[in-house]
């Protein structure tokens, strides 16, 4: 008989642990269920994930050396579905935060080394050279080759933080190349850490290794304040809602500004004035139905953005104020509602079979709206998406809104 024990009244041991691994809320449910139809797993017909059980019910397994493998297996696997998009933080009429309570249930199975193997990877490279891409921290500052941007140094206003994929992947490269040549383009005063730039470790601290947080934390405000940061703009809405935050809890109080805050400021003052896009014309503002040359393009709210920063509009006004784009929504499913890309909390490096992916559903959203382009406004978004519009076969470009506003003041 397997030695695993149930979440109860009774099972005090689990429950304080829980508890004492940050997941307080655990006391807090009363299994009304609403949560559970909220979460974008709940789009995938092949998937039943009770979410509000799984706080209830879980054994850690591991920790409790079970005999019974297949049902620790199954129980990690339940576990490491939650992609922290906070829609049913949202819905919870009792203020229960499940992704919390998930992330400290991680926060054991890491301990114990009970969590996917996919995630070891990622989290030696980010413990070893500082990104989950295992690419040496010299490479860091590749993406900026040519384009002349200083490093940060004391009278410098902003400091530009790419974050890892940006700063190495050779596709979001461009989103953190078409940043910078906006930003230049207004005149604004930015510099880049280079190789002293860290992973934020958002996504590692909600995937449950907490310890490789707290050493990025150490390692990325060491680095802000000997070179005299005080305002950080940020490509990823991961970065954003951390340094926000989490970081202050060690120290770490700086003004954080996403992307999209700070182009919209820029068309504001007149400092970018974007034009119709590449290849199109340039239709008056006025008259944007009558043209033939629009572009229909489709915004999907990130949850680190939307749901967990309240930055709903100003990605909306950014490609509003370019000529050639019509902007159109995914209805029942934009703003606060929107579906997760499934990329979120470690989801990024999962792989769950192809009818079990989330972001396929978000992309086939996207495409019904009748869009030509898929906007985003996060690195793991747009790389979600991207592989989606690969595998599923499915005619839709992804753009991050960068690239977009870059190509639209080009003239
Ligand atoms: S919505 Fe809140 S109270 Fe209801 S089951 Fe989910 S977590 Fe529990
Ligand atoms: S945070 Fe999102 S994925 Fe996680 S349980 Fe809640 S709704 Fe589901």
């Amino acid at each position: 008989m397997s030695n695993v024990i149930t979440l109860n009244k009774e099972n005090k041991e689990i429950r304080e642990k829980i508890i004492e691994a940050g997941g307080s809320d655990v006391y807090k449910c009363y299994q009304c269920g609403k949560c559970t139809g909220v979460c974008p797993w709940y789009q995938i017909e092949t998937v039943e994930l009770p979410v509000c059980r799984i706080a209830q019910t879980v054994r850690l397994g591991a920790m409790l050396i079970s005999e019974d493998k297949e049902e620790t297996a199954k129980e990690t696997e339940e576990v490491y579905r939650c992609v922290g998009c906070d829609a049913c933080v949202n819905e919870c009429p009792h203020g229960v935060s499940i992704p919390d309570i998930i992330r400290a249930i991680r926060s054991i199975l890491v301990n114990f080394g009970s969590y996917p193997s996919t995630l070891k990877s990622p989290i030696s490279k980010i413990h070893n050279v500082g990104n989950p891409l295992g690419e040496p921290k010299e490479k860091r500052v590749d993406w900026a080759e040519g384009l002349d941007i200083p490093i940060f140094e004391a009278g410098i206003e902003f400091l530009y933080f790419p974050g890892c994929l940006p700063a190495y992947d050779p596709r979001l490269r461009k989103v953190a190349q078409a940043t910078a040549q906006i930003l230049k383009k207004a005149g604004v005063s930015f510099g880049i850490l280079g190789e002293k730039e860290w992973c934020c470790c958002e996504a590692m601290r909600r995937a449950g290794a907490e310890y490789l947080f707290q050493e990025a934390v150490k390692t990325n405000i060491d680095a802000f304040k000997s070179a005299g940061v005080k305002k950080i703009v940020t490509t990823s809405p991961h970065c954003y809602t951390t340094f926000k935050n989490d970081y202050p809890e060690f120290g770490g109080d700086f003004e954080i500004i996403h992307t999209t805050q700070i182009f919209y400021e820029l068309i504001k003052q007149k400092k970018l004035v974007p034009q119709g896009l590449s290849g199109l014309e340039n239709p008056s503002y006025n008259d944007k139905t009558s043209h033939s040359s629009i572009k229909r393009v489709v915004y999907h709210d990130p949850c680190t953005l939307g749901r967990q920063s309240g930055i709903y509009d100003e990605p909306r006004e950014v490609l509003k104020s370019i000529p050639s784009i019509e902007l159109v929504e995914i209805e029942n499913f934009s703003r606060e509602y929107s579906l997760c890309c499934g990329g979120g909390s470690g989801g990024l490096w999962l792989d769950w079979p192809k009818e079990e992916r989330i972001a396929d559903v978000r992309v086939q959203q996207a495409v019904d709206t009748g869009a030509e382009i898929l906007a985003v406004a996060c690195p793991y978004c747009l790389q979600m998406f991207e592989d989606s519009v690969k595998t599923v076969n499915i005619s839709i470009e992804v753009k991050d809104i960068s690239e977009l506003l870059a190509d639209s003041i080009k003239r």
